[in-house]
């Protein structure tokens, strides 16, 4: 019925990334001169630009148009390219539906911006006849698993999983994920699997690995990565091959949960507490949710792996007890011990209260530093603060070194004498003088990694390293040191040469790194996250120092030749908080316990559900009355859903003003995530009429499974 007469044209729906913001119905309809299969991959006008879309469904779920109106025809179809396997597309559409937004925005923020520029021939040329796959089994590396390992990999073997891998730092959970990775690919000629990392930085080191053990049973480009800090090129290239079925294993960032993988069979989520596995911007996916989802949706086995999952996950792999028969619906497997029978580090917690006052360093930690620097060890010092101070004041007039767009200060970035808001981005000299009071003795307050590296090199300038004799040295990695492309790589292979005896760095160098020589780590001020107004901040702390903690003492036999224990170093005003006496254990389960009892008692995730709602306005009153009026709006509408979720009312965010913009957010939470899913999708239409009246001077966003509050 569905097929027009002879010569007449097909009227299709098209999925386009259309303006956040817009009403307009999606996907849109456009008229083709042939059938085109749902999943095709078309070129479409939309304004007075050609863009990229996808035929989203059958041609009798194309939306009538308004009477009297003429469908535009697609302009072109990108010939060579297989239509977008149907699980794609439900992926899509269910993430497009959870996170509130338009399936348009989700389906083309997904797919590479160069694909719509891509001619036959350019296409004939990339799809290169994929190259011979090289067998040559002897080749790969073969490991002999520890018993805990071999355990996990069989369990993932024959259960059905989703698995929850909890594994000390060192334990080997790379080595399990590359074994389930193998057994996925060889039993089926076709079959893909999906790693995912965090990081960026990471990806390098993973790739390398990946590819030593899979390129000489499979090829060079059977491996891919997707992450953001690729060129529109290289993107495409990877696309392509992961869409084809070339690419047999992709490593990526979260971007890489939306790959198109027609024959996926494994999905890995390595340090699957991660928050940056939260999309910050646009659809506000959790990659980690969507992994999960998808492997359920297609059949494929799902891993999540960590050292401190996050309580959502421990939650759910909960084992059944008396009171909870079912248990969990993940399988959590256990990696307590370090391969080589390696050593946690020893936790040594510093009371600043005991100490010299103003000390950056403790007496005791300075001493520890020195001895390992002189006996050739490294030290990772951590601070969660770039630049040299995070304020410049004036001791006469108290005048501070303010952002004038965002309420924040500007950072004192000593190296090139700059101000900088690390919110908007905007920069300055530093002043001579003050610019209030014209007082001349103006000073930074506080410190960051680059104050901390100039006074480390100052407290080790007569240190002497043996058995090298040579001066001790300091170096630093963060976002400032590893901006240019390339520099974290050299940076990590001098800290890896030896080239480095004490790394001063952000959290950014907590995470994953393989470092062989570091035997003691040091967090010098981590007690700010104990008293944040987010409710995740000590969960957060404890997964950053225990993997922080995971840096030191990785290779064994290192620390055997050394005769001393690695260690891992806190300086704190608070040394009895539950979050260190935890740590000192290593004692994850307990601490998850504690935390877990608490959000029960307040009825928070994972009991709970949660959103936010964001107002972005001129001013603050403007920003929470938009809220406000919707929330009134959805209770005079008696919303679906409305009688189980609660609407908190609006509060500024922490940092209320952005590049001189208020911000305010309204918390949403509800017992059930039906329930909160329904209330959202029929808020939708409300909050859209609210943003009109305020004649577009508001601007509105959901954030569903909100990581920060
Ligand atoms: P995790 O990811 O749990 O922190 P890794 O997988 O990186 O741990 O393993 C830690 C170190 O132990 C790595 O250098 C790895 O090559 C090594 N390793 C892992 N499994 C084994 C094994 N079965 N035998 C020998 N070495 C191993
Ligand atoms: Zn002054
Ligand atoms: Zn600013």
């Amino acid at each position: 019925p569905s097929t027009p007469p002879d010569g007449a044209l097909h009227l299709l729906p098209v999925a386009v990334s259309t303006p956040a913001h817009s009403s307009v119905g999606e996907p849109l309809s456009y008229a083709s001169s042939t059938p085109l299969p749902p999943g095709t991959l078309v070129r479409v006008p939309l304004g007075a630009r050609e863009v990229l879309g996808v035929v989203w469904d059958a041609p009798e779920h194309a939306a009538p148009l308004p009477p009297g109106v003429q469908p535009r025809a697609i302009a072109g179809v990108l010939e060579g390219v297989a239509p977008l396997a149907p699980a794609w597309r439900r992926l899509v559409a269910f993430a497009a539906r959870y996170y509130q937004r338009s399936v348009g925005e989700v389906a083309l923020a997904a797919l590479p911006p160069q694909l719509r520029d891509l001619g036959p021939q350019q296409l004939a040329r990339r799809l290169r006849r994929a190259p011979p796959p090289v067998h040559s089994p002897g080749a790969t590396e073969n490991v002999a698993l520890s018993a805990e390992q071999a355990s996990a990999v069989a369990e993932i073997h024959t259960q059905p999983g989703p698995f929850l891998l909890f594994g000390s730092t060192g334990s080997g959970k790379t080595e399990v994920y590359l074994q389930c990775v193998a057994q996925a690919l060889a039993a089926d000629p076709q079959a893909q699997a999906l790693v995912m990392v965090p990081e960026i930085n990471l990806t390098p080191q993973l790739e390398s690995r990946v590819l030593a053990r899979f390129a000489p049973l499979y090829g060079d480009a059977a491996v891919v990565s997707m992450h953001s800090g690729m060129t529109p090129a290289q993107r495409l290239k990877s696309w392509l091959a992961a869409h084809t079925g070339a690419a047999r294993i992709v490593l990526g960032t979260r971007m890489a949960v939306f790959a198109s993988l027609p024959r996926l069979a494994v999905i890995v989520v390595d340090e699957e507490h991660d928050a940056s596995y939260k999309q910050q911007e646009g659809a506000r996916y959790h990659a980690r949710d969507l992994a999960v989802w998808r492997a359920r949706e297609q059949g494929a086995r799902v891993i999540l792996g960590s050292a401190t999952p996050s309580l959502e996950s421990w939650h759910a792999s909960r084992p059944p007890s008396a009171g909870d028969p079912r248990g969990g619906r993940y399988q959590r497997l256990y990696m307590p011990s370090r391969i080589g029978a390696g050593q946690l580090p020893r936790v040594c917690v510093v009371d600043m209260g005991q100490q010299p006052r103003g000390a950056v360093f403790s007496p005791p930690l300075l001493a520890a530093i020195t001895e390992r620097v002189q006996r050739g060890e490294q030290c990772l010092v951590l601070l969660n603060r770039r630049g040299f101070a995070p304020v410049l004041h004036c001791h006469a007039c108290s005048w501070k070194s303010d952002c004038p767009h965002c309420s924040a200060h500007q950072v004192f970035h000593k190296i090139d004498r700059t101000l900088r808001c690390h919110h908007c981005g905007f920069a300055s000299r530093v002043p001579r003088a003050c610019p209030a009071c014209g007082n001349l003795d103006i000073a930074p307050i506080g410190r960051g990694t680059e104050q901390l590296e100039e006074q480390l090199a100052a407290l080790l300038r007569n240190v002497i390293v043996e058995p090298a004799g040579r001066a001790a040295r300091v170096g630093r990695i963060d976002a400032d040191t590893t901006r240019a492309k390339g520099a974290l790589e050299e940076q990590l292979a001098q800290v890896h040469a030896g080239e480095v005896d004490v790394l001063v760095g952000t959290q950014m160098v907590a995470k994953g790194h393989d470092f062989r020589r570091i035997t003691l780590v040091a967090a010098v001020q981590p007690d700010g996250a104990l008293f944040s107004s987010d409710f995740r901040a000590p969960e957060r702390l404890f997964a950053l120092l225990m993997q922080a903690a995971g840096r030191a003492g990785r290779d064994a036999l290192y620390v055997a030749a050394q005769g001393q224990d690695a260690q891992m170093w806190i300086q704190t005003w608070h040394p009895e908080h539950p979050v260190y006496a935890a740590l000192r254990r290593h004692d994850w389960p307990a601490f998850a316990a504690q935390q877990l009892a608490e959000r029960a008692e307040a009825g928070m995730p994972p009991f709970a559900y949660q959103a936010l709602v964001r107002a972005d306005a001129r001013t603050q009153e403007a920003a929470q009355g938009f809220l406000t009026a919707a929330a009134e709006a959805a209770r005079a509408a008696q919303l679906p859903g409305l009688e189980q979720v609660f609407l908190f009312p609006p509060v500024p965010l922490t940092i209320q003003r952005v590049a001189g913009v208020e911000r305010a957010q309204m918390l949403l939470e509800s017992p059930s995530r039906a329930a909160l899913q329904h209330f959202l999708s029929a808020w939708q239409a409300l909050l859209h009429a609210e943003r009109a009246r305020h004649k577009g001077l508001v601007r509105w966003l959901v954030d569903v499974d909100p990581q920060a509050i």
